[in-house]
This record gives C-alpha cells, structure tokens and sequence, in this order.
C-alpha cells in the first residue's frame, strides 16, 4: 500500500481548495497507537463564498498510515507554520 493512495486530489474541484503540505514529521497517533509518520497540511476554509487559508484550525496533521487528521493549534501550530515559511 502506498500513502499516496490515502489521498484522493481529484475529489477536489477547485485547485484553491488543496490543501498545501508543509512538511512530514513522525508523532504519536491516537488511533495507531504508536508513533507514525504524520504529514502537515495548511487546510482552506470556506468562509462566506469564498476560501481562507488563514484561519484558526487551518493546520491539519494526518496519519499515513490510518488517514486520521488531527487540528493542530497553539506552540505546535506556530512551530510548523513558522517553519515553513520562506519555502
Ligand atoms: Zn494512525
């Protein structure tokens, strides 16, 4: 099985609805019960008509293993946005 499958980018309309990787990372998953690696994904919202990138909960953490997204806030949330900045 290869992570790519987890994905499916054509289910996706528009290309400003992509969530943008930031980065891989391995960390402890709540479902797999160990540590896996974990991809970081800047996630759109739909606000109004239209898509935001900067919001809140906009940094999402998923499993390649079991696809299980987690919201990523606070220090974390900073480190990895600040990362990859200027990339
Ligand atoms: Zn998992």
């Amino acid at each position: 099985m290869s992570a790519g499958s987890i994905f499916r980018p054509d289910r996706i309309p528009s290309l400003s609805r992509l969530p943008k990787e930031l980065g891989r990372e391995e960390r402890s998953c709540e479902r797999c019960g160990r540590r896996t690696e974990h991809i970081f994904y800047r996630v759109p919202k739909k606000v109004m008509l239209l898509y935001v990138n900067d919001h809140p909960e906009n940094l999402h953490a998923t499993c390649v293993a079991c696809a299980r997204s987690t919201i990523l806030t606070g220090e974390e949330r900073e480190r990895i946005l600040g990362s990859s900045r200027g990339s």
